[in-house]
């Protein structure tokens, strides 16, 4: 090569060497995103994602010393200026109001909502009491809609937009034995995201909904009564539970509460810019083919 070219060369291998070195900036920052039910797992695991990418988080959850042990761990990985946590319950109306106001005042806005608190309780159709029935709608039908209600109103109001993803189930879309009651409520938690969806276009709203299936790990739902009761249904032991829900799998995997937290991160963020109404199966495949 003539000697200025092959100058030019090696002057611009060590400008992009030098870029490639360079932190990247965070794709999540000067965000603001809300996650309920931020004291289970995979709450945790979301608000850890995205706080990782720059967000500011505030964390809510109805069981409150569950919540400040959450809020402790995370200011181990972000500082306090990024993350608060606030306790409420999102099936009631009041509650939900104070909180978005909230997380506006101490954050100045709402860009993310991660809608993903929620319990599991159910039984046979015929041992479905009415209470069983009203807790599965309470808290995962109308609690999701009076939060994202809210966040709709703040985000409307920004002029900017947002994002907001749901995490629901795979017995949204499939039926699991024993536990209608709970497969209804997810099935109605998709459908509202899509309704959502269709009034956010016109504002810039995203909606999107991550399904999991059996997050065994990290999450409080698999503590007690309802490992049993899934052990039962399908004639295991209690303990054999992951290797049985990983030996279903199409893929011979157990999902994760990191595996959910990466799905929202990706809906909640600019990546997924052109996606809304969609439902995104993190499922090891469970929701598209039987596999025994
Ligand atoms: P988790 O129990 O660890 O977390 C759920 C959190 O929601 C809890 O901390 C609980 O206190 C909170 N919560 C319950 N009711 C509330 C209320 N009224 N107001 C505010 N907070 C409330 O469970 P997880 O596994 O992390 O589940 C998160 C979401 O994922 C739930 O919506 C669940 O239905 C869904 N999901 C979980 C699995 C799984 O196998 N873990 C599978 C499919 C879907």
């Amino acid at each position: 090569l003539p000697e200025q070219e092959a100058f030019d060369i090696e002057y611009w291998l060590l400008e992009e060497a030098k870029l490639q070195r360079m932190p990247k900036p965070k794709s999540l920052a000067g965000r603001v995103a809300l996650v309920t039910g931020g004291a289970g797992g995979i709450g945790q695991a979301v608000a850890r994602q995205l706080l990782a990418e720059g967000a500011c988080v505030m964390l809510t959850d109805i069981d409150g010393a569950a919540l400040e042990e959450a809020r402790q761990s995370l200011l181990k990985v972000a500082g306090k200026d990024n993350v608060a946590a606030a306790q409420g319950d999102i099936t009631s109306e009041a509650q939900v109001e104070a909180l978005l106001a909230a997380t506006s005042l101490r954050f100045g806005g709402l860009d993310i909502l991660v809608s993903n608190a929620g319990i599991a309780s159910a039984a046979p159709l015929e041992d479905t009491t009415l209470e069983i029935w009203n807790r599965n709608q309470n808290i995962l039908v109308t609690g999701y809609f009076l939060v994202s209600r809210g966040a709709f109103r703040l985000m409307k109001q920004q002029k900017i937009g947002g994002s907001m993803v749901f995490v629901a189930s795979k017995n949204g879309l499939v039926a699991s034995a024993g536990a209608s009651a709970y497969c209804t409520a997810k099935a109605a938690e998709i459908h509202l995201a899509r309704c959502i969806a269709l009034e956010g276009a016109a504002v810039g709203v995203r909606v999107n909904v991550v399904n999991p299936d059996a997050v065994i790990r990290g999450s409080r739902i698999w503590d007690g009564k309802w490992k049993e009761e899934r052990a039962a249904s399908n004639k295991i032991e209690t303990d054999d539970i992951e290797e049985f829900y990983r030996q279903r799998s199409m893929l011979k995997l157990s999902v994760l509460p990191e595996d959910i937290a990466e799905a929202v991160y990706f809906l909640a963020s600019d990546k997924s810019g052109k996606s809304t109404g969609n439902v995104l199966n993190v499922d090891a495949g469970n929701a598209a083919a039987f596999t025994r």
